[in-house]
């Protein structure tokens, strides 16, 4: 397992479509990151390009797992993802 304590680019992803859903939000999935003194760009799971593309699910920060849409809304930011996200010590897209 690679040491994911360093410098962590999390992306805001699609926001939630499902039929249904109540929380409509949008939330923050972490595709991978760039290890310190190294340009190289390590994934860590799927990304929201590919599961658009393969249709293959991914994962958000709170947990929310999901097909990623075609159709990005404007959609307030998931607080349970901007919460994994600041505890980490990330930085949040878009704050
Ligand atoms: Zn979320």
């Amino acid at each position: 397992m690679s040491d994911v304590s360093q410098v962590i680019e999390p992306q805001i992803s699609d926001p939630i479509l499902d039929e249904g859903d109540h929380d409509r939000f949008t939330h923050i999935v972490l595709e991978g990151y760039t290890p310190k003194g190294s340009e190289d760009f390590v994934p860590v799971g799927n990304s929201v390009v590919e599961g658009m593309i393969n249709q293959t699910a991914v994962r958000a920060l709170c947990g929310k797992e999901w097909v990623p849409g075609k159709d990005p809304g404007r959609f307030p930011i998931c607080q349970s993802c901007v919460e994994v996200a600041e505890s980490m010590g990330w930085k949040v897209p878009g704050r």
